[in-house]
């Protein structure tokens, strides 16, 4: 009865952003839990690495390298899976970036990319996945957005204003596509142990900063958010819409 309620058996799961980092463990986790997978990133190079890794782990993996920032590029990318008989059934919109800087010192350039990569992508990528869902009367969409969905911090303020974003995109999601069978939900991940993070980890006043203020005592590791992605792309959730759930040890409730 359990195993059947998270069973992603002959479901097809595009997680963007899975060449490293969260995005890769997410995506493992969904292969775990049965899910056939579309590794995305940037470049082929390192997608095709992490896609050979996986299928001699066993798990059953297509690659779709392209720039989630670029309509034209995300567009493409679909047909080609449509092309290749390839149906999205899950999207985990992941692929994200971090710029550290303060507002005045900000380039429009910068927010701009910021903006794009965290939020705007989960548009165009979403947009594509639901215009070929909605006709299959079913979908499983789960956006990455952060405890900064919910509070801002300084000098990172283009990325939270775009994981502020993320939160109401969700919402949007879940009212425009519920009644076509579409779920579209959010994970807030806190603190958690990527290369995005490698700098602060390093810095031990940085890194005794997040260790004191999470009530965990400690960062989350990547396989930590694999049990909410399963829930969020399983039937498990079949009433859950327009959430967000956080995974973060305990931090946004005592910032
Ligand atoms: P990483 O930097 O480890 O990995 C980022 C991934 O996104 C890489 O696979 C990268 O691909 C991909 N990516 C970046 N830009 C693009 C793009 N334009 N097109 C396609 N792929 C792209 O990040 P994390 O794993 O730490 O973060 C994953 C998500 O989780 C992000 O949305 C992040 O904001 C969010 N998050 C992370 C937290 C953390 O503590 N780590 C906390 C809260 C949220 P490539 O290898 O080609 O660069």
């Amino acid at each position: 009865m359990t195993s059947k309620l998270f069973d992603l058996t002959g479901r097809t799961a595009l997680v963007t952003g899975s060449s490293r980092g969260l995005g890769r463990a997410i995506a493992q986790g969904l292969g775990d839990a049965g899910a056939r997978l579309v590794l995305n990133g940037r470049t082929e190079k390192p997608v095709a690495t992490v896609a050979e890794e996986m299928r001699k782990a066993g798990y059953q993996v297509s690659e779709a390298a392209f720039d989630v920032t670029s309509e034209a590029a995300v567009r493409n990318a679909f047909e080609r899976l449509d092309g290749e008989g390839l149906e999205v059934d899950i999207l985990v919109n992941n692929a994200g970036i971090q710029h550290r800087q303060p507002i005045v010192e900000l380039s429009f350039a910068d927010w701009q990319r910021v903006i794009d990569t965290n939020l705007t992508s989960a548009f165009l990528v979403g947009r594509e996945a639901a215009r070929r869902m909605i006709p299959r009367g079913h979908g499983k969409i789960i956006n990455i957005g952060s405890l900064t969905s919910e509070v801002a911090r300084a000098t990172v303020v283009p990325y939270t204003a775009a994981k502020g974003g993320v939160k109401l995109l969700t919402k949007g999601m879940a009212a425009e596509w519920a009644k076509f069978g579409i779920q579209a939900n959010a994970i807030g991940p806190g603190y958690m142990l990527t290369d995005m993070n490698e700098a602060l980890v390093n810095n031990p006043q940085f890194d005794g900063w997040v260790k004191s203020r999470t009530p965990a005592g400690r960062w989350g590791e990547p396989q930590e958010l694999v049990g909410t992605a399963v829930f969020l792309a399983s039937s498990a959730s079949d009433y859950v819409n327009g959430q967000i759930i956080y995974v973060d040890g305990g931090m946004l409730s005592v910032l």
